[in-house]
């Protein structure tokens, strides 16, 4: 939510969200928000809970910072946790869905699976 004092714009970010289970009835207050890094970019996301379905998907970014330190500072400040992601050793992307190890131990994107 944006406010406004004249001066500032005042962004409110609740740090809990309710969780609902596959009955749609709650089940107790998770994070609403959540820490990203893949090595180059380093942000505060919305945190998409699926909790009906087991798992907890990453939002939009509401928040980027210039490095790793920056973020590792507000994420302790608001007791989040940081999803740290590796980058593709070939295209550099990152790899943030299912991918696989090659056979030097690097991480690689589907597409250079080959
Ligand atoms: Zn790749």
């Amino acid at each position: 939510m944006i406010t406004t004092d004249g001066k500032n714009l005042i962004l409110t970010l609740p740090l809990k969200q309710m969780s609902y289970d596959a009955l749609d009835e709650e089940s107790g207050e998770v994070d609403n928000l959540i820490g990203y890094s893949d090595g180059k970019n380093f942000s505060i996301n919305q945190l998409i809970d699926l909790s009906y379905k087991g798992t907890q998907q990453l939002g939009s970014a509401y928040l980027v910072f210039d490095d790793y330190e920056e973020l590792k500072e507000a994420c302790d400040l608001c007791k989040l946790e940081i999803w740290e992601y590796n980058r593709c050793a070939v295209c550099d992307k990152p790899l943030l869905g299912t991918h696989t190890i090659d056979n030097q131990g690097r991480g690689i994107c589907e597409e250079h699976e080959k």
